[in-house]
């Protein structure tokens, strides 16, 4: 798949792109990333990418010429893209089931905003999808565009050394409980420690199957009951899960 990033800040991304588990599928280009830098594609010489809102108010826009121009030559190379993503506080709020399509889809191109925004024009002739972090405001769209990327590649076969995205929060709709590694005890400052659940140290490969399944369950409950009632109407509670 192929994300082709429109920015006016591509070295944010080589950090991001060179470094963890998710490494692997941006070098073998599994995950194929072409960055495109907007001010290539800027229109006058001072190669200026923003100017003042019509109708006044704080801060810029990004122009639209240059931003059609970066898009007319993305398609050029890569021919219509699947999907071109907006990042924005307006948009639909990221999630584990959109990131599953994504990952199973042939890539994007991603749009990252900066200043006030893009102009609209830009964003009514070709956005397809336009995705929200969550409910805040950060400077740039090339951090959402990271957290894209990086939840896409860490779903791709052969990234992670075992599947264990399948047992991440979200996969089966309820949050992953908690996970414990040495020492068995862990000194306190007052002499005494704490341990691990004595079900992980049994070797009862069923029994930590069913604690860990409690576990998620209790967690979902307490913190995102909207989780738990989402999983029991997509009938994914067992009879075992509702006791
Ligand atoms: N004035 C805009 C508003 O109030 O909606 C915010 C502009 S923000 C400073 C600059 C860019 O950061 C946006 O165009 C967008 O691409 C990105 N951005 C900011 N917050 C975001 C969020 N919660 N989710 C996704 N992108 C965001």
């Amino acid at each position: 798949m192929r994300f082709d990033i429109v920015t006016i800040f591509p070295e944010l991304f080589a950090p991001h792109l060179t470094q963890g588990v998710t490494r692997r599928a941006f070098e073998t280009r599994q995950v194929d990333v072409r960055l495109w830098p907007l001010r290539d594609f800027a229109v006058d010489a001072y190669r200026r990418v923003d100017d003042r809102p019509f109708g006044g108010g704080p801060g810029m826009v990004m122009l639209a010429e240059p931003l059609e121009a970066a898009l007319a030559a993305v398609r050029a190379e890569r021919g219509a893209p699947p999907a071109v993503v907006h990042f924005t506080p307006a948009g639909q709020r990221l999630d584990q089931a959109q990131v599953h399509q994504f990952a199973a889809g042939d890539g994007a191109v991603l749009l990252c905003g900066r200043y006030e925004g893009i102009d609209q024009r830009v964003l009514d002739r070709h956005v397809t999808h336009q995705i929200s972090l969550g409910d805040y405001v950060i400077s740039g769209g090339e951090l959402a565009a990271l957290v894209l990327l990086d939840a896409v590649a860490r779903l791709q076969p052969g990234v992670l050394s075992a599947p264990s995205h399948e047992q991440d929060s979200f996969s089966d709709g309820l949050l992953e409980g908690p996970a414990y590694s040495r020492p068995v005890q862990l000194p306190r400052a007052d002499g005494a420690s704490d341990g691990v659940p004595e079900v992980l140290l049994s070797g009862h490969h069923a029994r930590i199957a069913r604690w860990r399944r409690e576990q998620s369950l209790a967690l979902t409950a307490r913190r995102r009951p909207d989780l738990i009632e989402a999983a029991r109407a997509a009938g994914r509670l067992s009879r075992e899960d509702e006791r």
